[in-house]
């Protein structure tokens, strides 16, 4: 038995509706992804680039795939074609492959800048000033093929509430700065499985859920 359709019924049902929810299938079989497509989930998020181009095309056309990982430049050819996000932009060499592969493409790929928000030396993400000169080189039109939607974080893996929901208010602050100017910043992507109620209280309107629709991972 699984319960994947419950499980993606009840979020929905206690999420805002203008929250998008990407279901994460990474490490889980397409037949559970089609499970959830079936009971209308589109929007699916995998980490692994070999596990996205071997998914894709076993499942429908209109699924939105979402890249979540960290991502290699070498990599980005492999999912250009048919990508719909990729969340884990967070570093300006990995922009200009991505705005070049979908050059190649004849398309403009969509993309989020990743920042460091958490207090973990492991998680990935730019500062600031990063940001801001990636901002800067978009503005003067030096990447024409990305379309730059948001930006994407992920807070420290802690108990503490307060220090979540303040490493999420940090990331809303710095989200809504750009959006004033750039009428197209639209996905501010935070919160999963055991933190998407306190980021969503905080200015998320894009989670990136796994376990709490599919179950946990087995990485054996
Ligand atoms: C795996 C993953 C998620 C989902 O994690 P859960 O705790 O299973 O909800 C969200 N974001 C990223 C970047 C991930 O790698």
């Amino acid at each position: 038995m699984n319960n994947i359709c419950q499980n993606i019924q009840k979020i929905k049902e206690s999420i805002p509706e203008d929250v998008t929810l990407v279901a994460v299938s990474k490490t889980k079989p397409v037949a559970d992804i089609q499970i959830a497509y079936d009971c209308g989930q589109r929007h699916f998020g995998e980490n692994k680039v070999q596990e996205l181009v071997n998914k894709q095309p076993q499942l429908p056309a209109d699924i939105k795939w979402h890249m979540i990982g960290h991502l290699q430049r070498n990599k980005v050819k492999y999912i250009a074609e048919f990508v719909y996000l990729i969340h884990s932009v967070d570093n300006i060499k990995l922009v200009k492959e991505i705005d070049k592969q979908a050059r190649k493409h004849d398309k403009v790929l969509n993309i989020l800048l990743q920042i460091k928000i958490a207090s973990e030396e492991t998680k990935f993400g730019m500062n600031e000033t990063l940001l801001a000169e990636i901002i800067q080189q978009y503005q003067q039109g030096i990447f024409p093929n990305i379309k730059i939607l948001g930006l994407m974080g992920m807070a420290t893996n802690t108990p503490d509430k307060q220090q979540v929901a303040n490493e999420f208010a940090t990331l809303y602050r710095l989200y809504e700065t750009y959006r004033l100017q750039f009428p197209e910043f639209q996905y501010l992507s935070m919160g999963m499985s055991g933190d998407y109620p306190i980021a969503i209280a905080n200015g998320s309107n894009l989670i990136r859920v796994g376990s709490a629709i599919f179950g946990a991972r087995d990485y054996k």
